[in-house]
């Protein structure tokens, strides 16, 4: 599961001349998006200084970082820069240089998955409420890009985070239950997630969300980690479950419509089939969770995100 590895420095947000000030610091680093994309190179993200990334639409101050990396010393600032298209084009011209998390994440240094997802769930938020959700006014960027206002109504709006329950259902012989999505290639296999509603517990949705995917009544949900995943702004939380004695494994029941097929793995079966069958990307909290379960590290020529 993924570490803190930014210090978010809150306080810092109040200050209205925030990015004048770090913008004198010359060990700040700016992690610069276009379209959701951002530079990579040799397997880490290129973090520009601030004469470099000089303007865009919008920056947000994501924090410190917590360690020295590289060349940079622990309490460098991070600075998200999210550009126009013609910023970003005069930075990089070349399109093959910027990356997506999603086809990228799983060749970067934990790291540097990290802050790319902090910078696009930020970035995602703010790019989808340029107007308040209540009365439809404009809002303006405050704290550091940590909040929103709503001019019309003085009415603060704060980043929004989707929980999701990711659950790992294992039978009585311990077997792993995996799906394929029906928007999936039929090869790709993942364990079964789903978002919690308005109003729910974890364990409820946790319930609810295997019963309506997969058609078993499971028990003991127990919450073992949590994973933010960018797309748009959700926050995976990971569970282990087993099926309820009410039924058997055998009544599996793939919805039809989120899940194609339904599959039990044993260890041997899975160890067995990496290669041959598409897994979910090494940054995911669901390749952990399948790991997890196994017992060691899966080899896997082919990798999915998600
Ligand atoms: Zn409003």
């Amino acid at each position: 599961m993924a570490q803190a590895v930014l210090n978010r420095d809150g306080d810092a947000r109040d200050n209205s001349e925030l990015f004048d000030a770090l913008w004198l610091e010359a060990e700040t680093r700016i992690i610069v998006l276009h379209r959701g994309r951002t530079l990579i190179q040799n397997g880490h993200l290129q973090l520009l200084n601030t004469e470099q990334a000089t303007a865009g639409k919008y920056r947000v101050y994501l924090g410190r970082t917590t360690l020295a990396l590289g060349d940079q010393v622990e309490g460098t600032a991070i600075v998200l820069s999210v550009l126009t298209d013609n910023a970003a084009k005069a930075i990089e011209p070349n399109e093959t240089n910027w990356h997506e998390l999603r086809k990228s994440g799983s060749g970067l240094h934990p790291r540097d998955a990290a802050l790319f997802t902090q910078a696009l769930a930020i970035h995602n938020w703010h790019e989808t409420h340029q107007h308040c959700p209540n009365c439809g006014a404009i809002t303006v960027m405050q704290q550091g890009g940590w909040s929103r206002l709503c001019v019309s109504e003085d009415r603060q709006l704060f980043p929004r985070t989707d929980a999701a329950v990711i659950v790992s259902i294992t039978d009585d012989a311990d077997r792993l239950l995996l799906g394929t999505q029906g928007s999936w290639d039929q090869n790709r296999w993942s364990i079964l997630a789903g978002f919690v509603e308005a109003a729910e517990s974890l364990e409820a949705a946790v319930i609810r969300e295997m019963k309506e995917e997969s058609g078993l009544l499971v028990t003991n949900p127990v919450y073992i980690g949590s994973q933010a995943w960018p797309y748009p702004y959700s926050l995976m939380l990971g569970f282990t479950a087993q099926v309820d004695s009410s039924n058997t494994p055998e009544s599996i029941k793939p919805d039809g419509v989120e899940i194609a097929k339904l599959r039990w793995f044993t260890r041997a079966e899975l160890k067995a089939e990496a290669k041959n069958i598409l897994l979910p990307a090494k940054i995911s909290i669901a390749r952990s969770m399948i790991e997890h379960w196994l017992g060691e590290e899966i080899v896997s020529a082919t990798e999915i995100s998600g």
